[in-house]
């Protein structure tokens, strides 16, 4: 009995040993539980010999005599036997305690190394990145490449991040004034249009001009924003046209004109019905347009001066909106919105600009 209280305590040792947690406590509790009863319960040294002197012979029938002490006996034996169980059992938990701790262990220490190979390689990319000229090209109007990020997607766009004259503006608080009408010189033309992935834009032939002041430009192209970019007074419409004109010296001044639901419009419906299949494919129709049927019937409008709305947001625009909408049809609208349900950059702070609007 002592001896297997011993061989208990030892292994509780042993299989602490490496364990480091409270297990000898636990041993020395249990092996201090079973030896009180078992000692208590254990003959004396006289009774031992006693004991011993009764072993039975094997093979030899015991003696009536000495079946004196036989329950005495079984008691110990059936004690020991408990004892042993109970010992193993223990063992047994503490061994698979030691276990679940170690795997557990090992786990953590694998999932630290796999974190921080990752942290070295992230940080070694990203050192990589800041030291890279960037010159991207890809740019959106949601997520990673989207208007909060095209100022550092490539350094040529630093205008977008940086620029205190961007566009587009909510135009509120203009100056009243009797702003002189911008003179129209435009005729049916020849064209081609193309489904850039940002935009449909539609390419003019030549010949067609605005008068600005002293200023003439010529129609380069125009194309669609869903929702409209500009807002009046912090109100937006469904859509808006972008007209850009070019000067000979290289000025760019644009017309806007939103677009609200009502009446179709025949020259969208043009451009709608010679939509390339593909993605950058250009089209060229063997029709003509007349840029006259973009604009609104009143011409009175906002000015101020602003930039592209797209990368790379170059400033020194003159930006003209027409206060009234031109009218789509909803089936319009909605063909553009399969296309493009969001191509427009949010609006831009004003920055002490002047705002001039007619009267
Ligand atoms: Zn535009």
């Amino acid at each position: 009995m002592r001896n297997l209280i011993a061989l208990f305590a030892c292994s509780c040792v042993v299989l602490s040993a490496s364990a480091n947690d409270p297990a000898p406590a636990a041993a020395a509790r249990l092996a201090a539980s079973v030896s009180k009863p078992a000692s208590a319960s254990l003959p004396s040294k006289e009774q031992m010999a006693k004991d011993a002197a009764k072993e039975p012979v094997p093979g030899k029938k015991e003696a009536p005599a000495k079946k004196a002490a036989p329950a005495d006996e079984d008691k110990e034996q059936e004690a020991e036997v408990a004892l042993s169980a109970k010992i193993a059992e223990r063992l047994a938990e503490l061994r698979e305690r030691q276990q679940a701790r170690a795997s557990a262990a090992a786990r953590a220490r694998k999932a630290a190394d796999a974190k921080r190979l990752q942290e070295e390689k992230a940080a070694a990319a990203a050192a990589i990145l800041a030291a890279a000229p960037k010159h991207g090209t890809v740019w959106s109007y949601e997520g990673e490449t989207g208007p909060a990020n095209w100022s550092k997607i490539n350094v040529d766009w630093a205008k977008c991040g940086t620029g205190n004259r961007q566009s587009p503006i909510d135009l509120r608080d203009g100056i009243k004034v009797n702003l002189e009408q911008i003179g129209f010189d435009y005729h049916p033309s020849s064209f081609n249009e193309v489904n850039n992935g940002h935009t449909i834009q539609v390419t003019v032939g030549g010949g067609n001009f605005i008068t600005v002041g002293n200023q003439t430009y010529e129609l380069q192209q125009f194309h669609f924003h869903r929702p409209s970019e500009e807002r009046i007074n912090g109100k937006g419409t469904e859509m808006v046209m972008h007209l850009v004109h070019k000067s000979y010296d290289g000025k760019i001044a644009i017309v806007a004109v939103l677009l609200e639901r009502g009446q179709p419009h025949s020259l969208m419906q043009t451009v709608w019905d010679n939509l390339p299949l593909e993605k950058n494919e250009v089209v060229s129709p063997s029709i003509v347009i007349d840029p006259k049927d973009a604009l609104p019937e009143k011409r009175e409008y906002f000015t101020y001066m602003g930039s592209m709305t797209e990368p790379p947001c170059t400033e020194g625009v003159l930006w003209l909106v027409f206060k009234q909408p031109r009218q789509a049809s909803p089936a319009q609208m909605a063909l553009f919105s399969r296309l493009y349900p969001l191509n427009a950059r949010p609006v831009q702070s004003t920055a002490g600009r002047m705002i001039k609007e007619s009267n």
